[in-house]
């Protein structure tokens, strides 16, 4: 009797501890804002292994290629999550080539897209409301593929969800105190942003980070930047910025710099504190009387 006991017991241990060790999934983030939003969607969610394709340092995907390390990486990844609006789009047909399989999970569903000269333009998780829905659709395709822990997923995505709808109005109400609202960028980044928050985006000098403007690019900015009487330049951390130099020159105006959330230590909050600094920045820049 005994022994069937303790028979019974182990065949009980046996199969909780099977259940615990459900078969580990590994989830990769085609760049980084993507794993902040899925480091806050999967808190707390065990057995997911979350990767980021681009390593540090890449920026936005624009220049991003493909190499054979992460092709291998690919084929054990349970899905890959993109942006999406075209950011993946010169290397999602190799990789649907190679990985016809591989499940993808497009954040960009249900956002309407700024449409420019070569597409839509694809900085979408720079608005804080299309933060949001990046993240629903996110925390309702991770839900569908995990199913046991699709409960915890859908309320991790909703409460995140709600504290960027929050940061939403916080940064709305802050930045209508604005006086001036004509701003120059570096990258062609922030139309969502701008759009959201009222803010004018005169001119970018360069369509990606690490391109350098032609002078005629910066011939371009000078023009267009002086029939006004405030319109501050922003650069970006980590880029050269010769070119904001000499336009800031030519116009006597001031270069502060703005963050377009590729890069940061990886908090939970890492968007949230970024969007805030950012607004802090553009308060200062536009608002010099309160100086
Ligand atoms: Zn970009």
């Amino acid at each position: 009797m005994i022994k069937r006991i303790l028979a019974a017991l182990c065949l009980t241990v046996f199969l909780l501890a099977s259940a615990a060790l459900a078969e580990p999934v590994t989830v990769v983030c085609s760049f980084y804002p993507l794993q902040i939003f899925a480091e806050n969607v999967l808190q707390g969610v065990p057995d997911v292994t979350l990767e980021t394709l681009a390593p540090a340092g890449t920026g936005c995907l624009h220049d991003f290629q493909l190499l054979p390390g992460d092709l291998r990486a690919l084929s054990n990844a349970a899905c890959l999550i993109v942006n999406g609006a075209g950011m993946e789009d010169h290397f999602l047909p190799l990789l649907k080539k190679e990985l016809p399989d591989l499940p993808l999970a497009d954040c960009s569903a249900g956002i309407e897209l700024i449409e420019e000269d070569e597409g839509p333009n694809p900085h979408i998780w720079l608005s804080a409301l299309n933060a949001r829905q990046m993240t629903l659709n996110m925390g309702e395709q991770l839900a569908a593929l995990l199913p046991e822990y699709s409960e915890q997923i859908t309320a991790n995505a909703d409460a995140y969800a709600a504290r960027l709808e929050a940061l939403h109005d916080e940064l709305y109400s802050q930045l209508s105190g604005l006086e001036h609202r004509d701003i120059v960028t570096f990258h062609e980044a922030y139309p969502y942003f701008a759009a959201e928050f009222g803010l004018n985006v005169v001119a970018s000098v360069t369509v990606e980070p690490d391109e350098a403007p032609s002078p005629r690019m910066i011939a371009e900015a000078v023009e267009l930047i002086r029939g006004y009487e405030l319109c501050p330049l922003f650069s970006e951390p980590g880029v050269t910025t010769d070119a904001l130099e000499v336009i800031a020159r030519e116009t006597s105006q001031p270069v502060y710099e703005l963050d377009p959330i590729t890069d940061g230590d990886g908090t939970l909050e890492t968007y949230e504190t970024a969007m805030r600094k950012n607004a802090e920045t553009l308060m200062k820049a536009l608002n010099p009387a309160a100086e």
